[in-house]
């Protein structure tokens, strides 16, 4: 198929979220001729990320870091406390980021000020072409993938990366099945400034009904991630904001003393999902297209982020961008990372919801030689980072 020159990229990126934003930076650097799909914005809902380590190094090569340094709050130590009223209950567990040399296991940043950032680093760029408007239609032939959809031309490109989310429209088109699966379950965010310091220390609190966290952010101000059973979540969010900030203190047990909430909520269902394989014919999937996690241990976009290096490694100086090589390779790279983990949060996050005695048993005695093992600690906690952070 021949179209004019203006109208044809190596790499088209469908989706402008954080994950399609951080790709289309380092692959023109690489030299590609690259576009972004998609509108660039990010709800203000409350929704924090914890960066972490190698996120963050990848940030910085792009100048994110400076950006961020003082819209993010570095997480020094990272406590776990067992708030299930169970009968093995144990003493919460600390991690320190110094006890594996670091100065911070992590940064935690606002998602809409991540996005902010990115963008404002992709226009400045000025190599990447940005088409505001949404893809409505995908169709790929041997030597490319066309690209339409309102307000823009046809494109045509010889790879496409799905970074177009959840229900992602490249994944549809490349044939590539998913499952998705729903827990019992909904995320309250929000945004806090409360009267004691953080100390740069996050406490995930597991309970009964799915972990409460605190993360903290610049000053006396911390995110939370509250998971709860759907139709309590909805009740919590139907809070007024006082109320809202009382019953969040509570359950906190006042670690951080009295709490007022600092912008906008969010409510999100929870969810998984996981795909067959993470590229086909010209296409590749990237971000929440190739997997979705419920908020425990920091993986979706630290793993969206791994993603973006594999791909970047994966297409090398490969004089086709979008040949079987190259997918196959990037197909290769992410299948053993991602499965792992989307099999761990999911374990972690059943467990916590179930009664059964032997899965407290279990996280119990896990909790407390995790408090009493050195070198497993110290294991677990590289794990996590290598892994773009925690297990
Ligand atoms: C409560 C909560 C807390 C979280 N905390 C963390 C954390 O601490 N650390 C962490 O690593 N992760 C965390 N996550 C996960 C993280 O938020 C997601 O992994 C990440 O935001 C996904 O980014 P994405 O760019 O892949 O997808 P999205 O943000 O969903 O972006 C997809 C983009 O594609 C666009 N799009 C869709 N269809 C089209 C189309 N047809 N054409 C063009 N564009 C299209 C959309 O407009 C959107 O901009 C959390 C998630 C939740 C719910």
């Amino acid at each position: 198929m021949s179209t004019p020159a203006d109208t044809q990229v190596d790499i088209a990126i469908v989706g402008a979220g954080a994950v399609g934003l951080a790709a289309a930076l380092p692959l023109a650097q690489a030299g590609r001729s690259v576009a972004v799909l998609g509108p660039m914005n990010a709800p203000r809902d409350g929704r924090t990320i914890a960066l972490l380590d190698g996120s963050w190094r990848l940030l910085a090569e792009f100048g994110l870091a400076e950006i961020l340094a003082d819209r993010s709050a570095p997480l020094a130590v990272m406590r776990l406390v067992d708030d299930t009223g169970s009968l093995f209950r144990q003493p919460p567990v600390e991690f320190r980021a110094s006890e594996v040399g670091l100065d911070a296991f992590g940064w935690n940043v606002e998602n809409a000020e991540l996005v902010e950032a990115l963008a404002s680093k992709l226009r400045e760029t000025g190599a990447i072409r940005h088409v505001p408007g949404l893809v409505s239609g995908i169709a790929q032939d041997e030597a490319g993938v066309t690209l339409t959809g309102e307000g823009f031309s046809p494109l045509r490109a010889r790879l496409v990366v799905g970074a177009d989310g959840r229900r992602s429209r490249v994944r549809a088109a490349a044939g590539i099945a998913a499952r998705d699966w729903l827990y019992p379950q909904s995320a309250l965010t929000a945004i806090f400034a409360h009267s004691r310091d953080h100390r740069d220390a996050s406490t995930e609190f597991h309970t009964r009904k799915g972990p409460f966290t605190l993360v903290p952010l610049p000053g006396r101000r911390s995110s939370l991630v509250w998971l709860l059973d759907p139709d309590e979540a909805d009740a919590v969010a139907a809070l007024g904001e006082a109320d809202f900030a009382r019953r969040v203190e509570t359950q906190a047990h006042s670690l951080l003393g009295a709490m007022r909430l600092d912008g906008p909520r969010g409510r999100v269902p929870m969810g998984g999902l996981s795909v067959e394989c993470f590229g086909a014919g010209r296409m590749v999937l990237i971000g929440e297209a190739a997997h979705v996690f419920p908020p425990i241990g920091a993986q979706g976009l630290n793993l969206g982020l791994r993603d973006v290096m594999a791909l970047r490694e994966a297409i090398g100086d490969a004089a086709d961008p979008g040949s079987a090589l190259v997918v196959a390779a990037y197909d290769r790279a992410r299948t053993a990372d991602v499965r792992l983990r989307t099999g761990a949060v999911d374990a972690l996050n059943r467990t916590l919801l179930t009664d059964l005695l032997p899965a407290d048993l279990l996280r119990g005695a896990g909790l407390l030689a995790l408090s009493r093992i050195g070198p497993l600690r110290r294991l677990v906690m590289r794990q996590g980072l290598a892994g773009g952070m925690r297990g």
